[in-house]
């Protein structure tokens, strides 16, 4: 599976916003945005004027890098998003929103989406009662995710879920702490995601 293996810090000060990237650290004062909030390289603080086209990208690349999917899958599921009914920048973050490790990690299972792909990668979940092992998994209305019997002692899971309240459960899924699961409520829609996105733009930039 191929995956972003730079340093991730740069890709929030790149964006211009936090991505939370790296969990616990992203709450706190070391968060490298807080501290410099331009971005990186040589040039990073100088003003610049973005292009239409600049825009449509960066805007893509922020999605991309908020879920942790690079340019081939991503683009299928701007494939994917166009043959749904309804509006395809919506349906493209529906999709991306429905991914097993981003449920995991909004489920509080996990403090960021990389810690959840690793963890569903190393076998600790259970969808309906059944091993998923794979990041990219489509949960679906009504799926419950679970985490493994003998994994619930594992220190990174139950930390998380301890704090997960504190960095706020979305509606659409809910979790029982006790026995370590969450139910997909329903689907996403637009208003549950609650970062800072103009999805028409990656529309506008992948129909050119
Ligand atoms: Fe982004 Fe988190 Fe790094 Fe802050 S600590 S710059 S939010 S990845």
């Amino acid at each position: 599976m191929a995956r972003y293996t730079g340093p991730v810090c740069k890709l929030c000060r790149r964006e211009g916003m936090k991505l939370y990237l790296k969990g616990e650290r992203c709450f706190k004062d070391k968060c490298a945005f807080e501290k410099k909030g331009y971005p990186p390289g040589q040039h990073g603080q100088m003003r610049k004027k973005i292009s239409d086209y600049g825009l449509q990208l960066r805007e893509k690349q922020k999605v991309k890098r908020i879920y942790g999917v690079l340019e081939r899958q991503f683009r299928r599921y701007f494939d994917r998003a166009t043959r749904m009914q309804g509006i395809t920048g919506e349906n493209l973050l529906q999709l991306l929103e429905r991914r097993l490790d981003n449920v995991v990690y909004r489920s509080g299972f996990a403090r960021s989406r990389k810690e959840a792909r690793q963890l569903i990668r190393h076998n600790h979940f259970l969808v309906n009662g059944r091993k998923v092992n794979i990041p990219s998994f489509l949960c679906k209305e009504g799926d419950v995710v679970e985490v493994k019997e003998k994994s619930r002692d594992i220190a990174a899971i139950k930390e998380s879920v301890e704090t997960a309240e504190g960095r706020g459960l979305p509606e659409w899924i809910s979790l029982d702490k006790t026995n370590f699961k969450a139910t997909v409520n329903r689907l996403p829609v637009r208003s549950d995601i609650n970062y800072d996105v103009q999805e028409h733009l990656i529309v506008e930039l992948y129909s050119k």
